[in-house]
């Protein structure tokens, strides 16, 4: 596919340590910003925003920068590197929180280079809102389509300045269980509209191994999973979604309902790797021919007469 538009990314870069019922990792490569951003890539050219503490392996960097995803948005700041521990039991789509340390992410402040104040295309992924907001304060282009995830973290914490952020962007990612909470109804049909009334044109409510739901005033979409048997380590499943989706849409010429129909799919099938590794061990090394393979089987296993 021809990559177009260039994708700006803003969320955490992490350093992860995770346990699910087929393993543990330690210190691992993670984040929303790394998860997001290496998926999108494999679309349309992207360029990361973020922090990192001077501890963060310099081998990462250097991953990121080998795979052709810019960072000179990246800074590096005495301190520790943001962390996150988590567990998945066997129902993958809980993710249990065990600690969040925010370390050089306390004290960010987000700038944007020039040379990224013009993207057409941004995700502000799941970091405070505040930041998010921050971001969309710097960026120079009034016609650049903007999109944003969260997570219950910053709905428990930052509920104001999140609300401000979904009036403020073009498409909202979020998860079954904090749309759930956030709009305080059981229905995700009822909290897909209220989302939309929130301010976004479009409303993307991902569920996990039941795939997504996608609120347009156009169309209504929904997308299963991929159809794995094993689930080695969810995490990064909603960003590489995310991610997949922003770089398919910044490739295609015209954003029509068919070219957000295809990233949904998109999204579905790089999320559908990311999770039969740990950190980003199968997310990292994908080929055009395998994403271009499982977008077909997902053609043929959602077709019918
Ligand atoms: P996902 O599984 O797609 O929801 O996202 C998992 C990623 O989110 C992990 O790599 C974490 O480092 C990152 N993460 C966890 N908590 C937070 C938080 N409060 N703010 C930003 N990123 C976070």
């Amino acid at each position: 596919m021809a990559a177009s538009n260039r994708v700006l990314i803003v969320g955490s870069v992490a350093l992860d340590s995770v346990e699910t019922p087929l393993g543990q990792v330690t210190d691992a490569l993670g984040g929303s910003a790394v998860y997001a951003s290496v998926a999108a890539n494999y679309y349309s050219p992207v360029s990361l925003l973020g922090v990192v503490g001077d501890d963060f392996p310099e081998e990462h960097v250097a991953m990121l920068n080998g795979m052709g995803i810019d960072t000179s948005g990246l800074q590096v700041e005495e301190g520790q590197t943001f962390r996150w521990r988590g567990r998945y039991d066997h129902d993958v789509n809980q993710a249990h929180t065990i600690a969040t340390h925010l370390n050089v992410f306390e004290s960010f402040r987000p700038e944007l280079p020039a040379s990224h104040r013009e993207a057409d295309f941004v995700f502000l992924a799941n970091i405070d809102p505040e930041l998010q907001l921050s971001v969309l304060d710097q960026v120079d282009n009034d016609d650049a389509l903007t999109f944003a995830d969260t997570m219950n973290f910053w709905i428990e914490t930052k509920r104001e300045e999140l609300l401000e952020v979904f009036r403020r962007v073009n498409v909202v990612f979020i998860n079954d269980a904090e749309a759930r909470e956030l709009c305080e109804t059981s229905s995700l049909i009822r909290a897909g509209n209220r989302l939309l009334e929130m301010g976004p044109e479009v409303v993307v409510i991902k569920k996990g191994e039941h795939g997504a739901l996608m609120f347009h005033p156009d169309q209504h979409f929904a997308v299963p999973s991929y159809p794995l048997m094993e689930v080695c380590d969810p995490t990064g499943a909603g960003d590489s979604f995310a991610g997949g989706f922003i770089g398919s849409l910044a490739s295609e010429p015209v954003r029509d309902p068919a070219a957000y129909r295809r990233a949904a799919v998109r999204g579905s099938v790089v999320a559908s790797y990311n999770v039969e590794d740990f950190s980003l061990g199968r997310l990292k090394s994908l080929t055009d021919e395998e994403l271009h393979q499982r977008f077909l089987e997902f053609q043929r296993f959602t077709y019918f007469e």
